[in-house]
């Protein structure tokens, strides 16, 4: 499978290829794939797929970054979201992944399930959520002329763009949505320290 990994903040320039120096300012925005931009930079990646003959998953959108230099020539073009930000060298890996789920890698779990549309409300909440806690940064909100209204997330530190779907939640609706996520969250019921022991069959009475 061709790894286009869009959602995270690159670490180099998609036009001149040049490494984003620590605290660089670089230019990310937001593109529909079939957006002219986005077919000539990754020209020359959907060729060797098509090559390939894979069948293509190609993703809805695509997130670009660019360096200033580059971003010059870009930045009027009809972007669907667009912001700057530093650029932050990637953390050294955690020393022990928390295997607990959080808010965050519940929210991850179901990006990139297939129930997008019956866990909508889930994954708006929790991403509301998240931004409160200041790990997600929200960078724009897109109307669509059907009303429908998505919201492009940026996590603070990976950089990762997540787009997604606002439910639009009347009050009343916020409740059950957070007692569904407290039950995700939830760590499992702690085994049982000894298994009960299973009846013992009554003694063979001889006769
Ligand atoms: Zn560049």
């Amino acid at each position: 499978m061709t790894e286009w990994n869009l959602r995270s903040r690159s670490h180099a320039c998609h036009q001149c290829a040049a490494a984003f120096a620590d605290g660089e300012r670089c230019f990310s925005c937001v593109a529909p794939f079939t957006a002219p931009v986005v077919q000539e930079i990754f020209a020359e990646k959907i060729a060797a797929q098509a090559a390939e003959g894979k069948a293509a998953k190609n993703p809805d959108y695509v997130r670009l970054d660019f360096c200033a230099g580059c971003w010059d020539a870009r930045r009027a073009l009809d972007w669907i979201s667009l912001w700057n930000s530093p650029y932050a060298a990637p953390e050294p890996p955690a020393a022990e992944p928390l295997p607990r789920e959080t808010a965050e890698s519940l929210l991850r779990k179901l990006l990139e399930g297939d129930d997008l549309v019956e866990n909508g409300p889930v994954i708006f909440v929790l991403a509301v959520m998240l931004e409160r806690k200041k790990i997600l940064l929200e960078r724009s909100v897109r109307r669509g002329e059907d009303g429908a209204i998505v919201r492009v997330y940026e996590h603070r530190k990976s950089g990762e763009v997540m787009l997604i779907a606002d439910p639009q939640l009347q009050v009343d609706q916020i409740p059950s949505v957070q007692q569904r996520i407290e039950a995700l969250l939830a760590p499992p019921p702690p085994e049982p320290e000894t298994a009960p022991a299973p009846e013992a069959d009554p003694p063979d009475v001889a006769f």
